[in-house]
């Protein structure tokens, strides 16, 4: 009854053509790759907003009678952040695609939740501008990631935090101005404030304290020149001095040192088969500086043990520099099935430690297309790293379902054991509020503080 309710104000809101309960069209929203972990739930009803006033009233209803409301804002995320585990309205914000300012002086770009990385990236660069983007497919929403926090290709140089400030409808259909935005909302492109950056309390929160519907994000300028390289080493730790020297140095913009089993070179490759330890480097300038850091990093490689690869079909300059500019159009490689991922913050000089220890763990049990990552992020201070090790595994086959299940919390305590700084994004399967302390109280408590009937993506940390 209060259901059918529901809908009758949603389409009042929205129009009969952007609300459904149909099963058809719920189907498509219950589950993603990450079923091992969170399991597959079905919305009662999805609702397509376009402007922030349709946000506003459909929160309010929400809140007044205790719905759950799960923001979508393209839906490809692999973690289960969209999963509606208590059912409710799933928020479809597609339709906010508008692109609403690109400001060349500022170097920002004001955008709604709907814009992918695929349109952000043409409308920039008919300026001149780069946005920069992570290894994801172009029809991620720029914000939803930047709002999580994301992995790019150049964090070695510009990091991974490109939000300047949000605005966001709070649970009781409210208006949140973070930043400068808060104090004059036309001229948004700060977020010094008087008091605490409140855009980072945002951040890392999968939709559970509110729905953003506009953000001011940093543009920056196209280099001149981009020189990709490709560095093979004999094993792991000989990647490690090098990359932590090269970072250091400010010599490179990227930095990935990477392993692959020959299994996993197997699936994406669909030829080379041997374990491979390689590092992409990529260095971005003007001629001469680039001219400058490539002899230096060419002194580092051969001190070091590396050697470079010569280009290949495959990998060369060309689709490494279109790839690190997005001038792509597709997403190759995660054709082996599902891909399972730990990813987590720890340090540069341990990253052998993490390396060996999660392949013995995927080895034991039964999965040998491995791959590692450790990349070194701005600011380099503590040698901090983004870490992954991944698995290319089969989610049709249960026996592989059990496996990952129990390799994950035997990786998650081996991880710990070593010593980490905290895992990647705000992942269900990760985050336990009770090891976070203080901390942990308190980002518990602003969630019932700013979102009182727990309505926002529930099932999602803070639990
Ligand atoms: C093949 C592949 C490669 C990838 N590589 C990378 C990579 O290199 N680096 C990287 O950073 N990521 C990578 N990703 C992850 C991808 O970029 C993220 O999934 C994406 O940025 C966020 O997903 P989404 O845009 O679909 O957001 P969604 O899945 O729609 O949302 C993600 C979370 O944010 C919440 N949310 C969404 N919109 C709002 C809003 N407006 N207000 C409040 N909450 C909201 C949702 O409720 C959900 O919890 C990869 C993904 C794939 C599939």
């Amino acid at each position: 009854m209060k259901a059918k309710k529901i809908e009758r104000e949603l389409v009042r809101i929205l129009g009969e053509d952007n609300v459904s309960s149909d099963v058809g069209d719920l189907i498509p929203y219950e589950r993603d790759d990450q079923f091992a972990f969170i399991s597959p739930h079905r919305p009662d009803i999805v609702a397509r907003p376009s402007t922030k006033e349709e946000v506003q009233e459909i929160l309010k209803l929400a809140d007044r009678h205790k719905v759950p409301v799960v923001p979508l804002a393209s839906g490809i995320n692999r973690k289960g952040l969209c999963i509606a585990s208590k059912g409710g309205i799933l928020l479809d914000l597609r339709r906010m695609n508008r692109i609403l300012e690109i400001n060349e002086e500022m170097m920002t770009a004001t955008i709604e939740p709907g814009v992918s990385f695929g349109q952000l990236v043409e409308e920039a660069r008919k300026v001149g501008f780069r946005v920069i983007t992570p290894y994801a497919p172009s029809t991620a929403s720029v914000l939803a990631n930047y709002m999580l926090r994301g992995i790019y290709g150049t964090a070695t140089r510009h990091g991974i935090d490109h939000l300047i400030n949000i605005e966001v409808v709070l649970p009781d259909g409210t208006i949140l101005q973070t930043g400068s935005a808060a104090f004059n909302q036309s001229l948004p492109y700060c977020n010094i404030v008087n008091g605490p950056d409140l855009c980072k309390l945002f951040q890392a929160n999968p939709g559970t304290l509110g729905v953003i519907t506009k953000g001011v994000i940093r543009l920056y300028e196209m280099p001149e020149v981009i020189e990709p390289l490709i560095v093979v080493y004999p094993d792991y730790t000989s990647m490690v001095e090098p990359s932590i020297e090269m970072t250091r140095r400010e010599l490179v913009a990227s930095c990935w040192p990477m392993m692959f089993t020959g299994a996993a070179m197997k699936i994406l490759t669909n030829s080379m088969n041997e374990d491979v330890y390689m590092m992409w480097l990529y260095l971005e300038g003007d001629r001469e500086q680039v001219e400058r850091d490539k002899e230096t990093v060419e002194k580092i490689t051969e001190r070091s043990g590396g050697f470079f690869l010569p280009d290949t079909p495959m990998l060369n300059r060309d689709t490494m520099i279109k790839d690190q500019i997005w001038e792509r159009t597709s997403v190759s490689g995660w054709k082996g099935g599902n891909m399972y991922g730990c990813s987590f913050y720890g340090v540069m000089k341990l990253a052998t430690r993490y390396y060996e220890a999660t392949r013995k763990i995927s080895e034991r049990h039964g999965f040998d297309a491995f791959h590692y990552e450790s990349v070194p992020v701005a600011p380099f201070h503590g040698q901090l790293t983004y870490n992954d090790p991944c698995i290319f595994w089969n989610g049709s086959n249960t026996e592989e379902i059990k496996e990952i299940k129990e390799l994950h919390e035997e990786i998650k305590r081996s991880l710990i054991d070593i010593g980490i700084y905290g895992w990647f994004r705000p992942f269900p399967s990760v985050v336990d509020l009770s090891k976070l302390g203080r901390y942990g109280e308190m980002w518990k408590k602003i969630k019932g503080l700013i979102d009182p009937n727990s309505i926002m993506n529930p099932g999602k940390p803070p639990l």
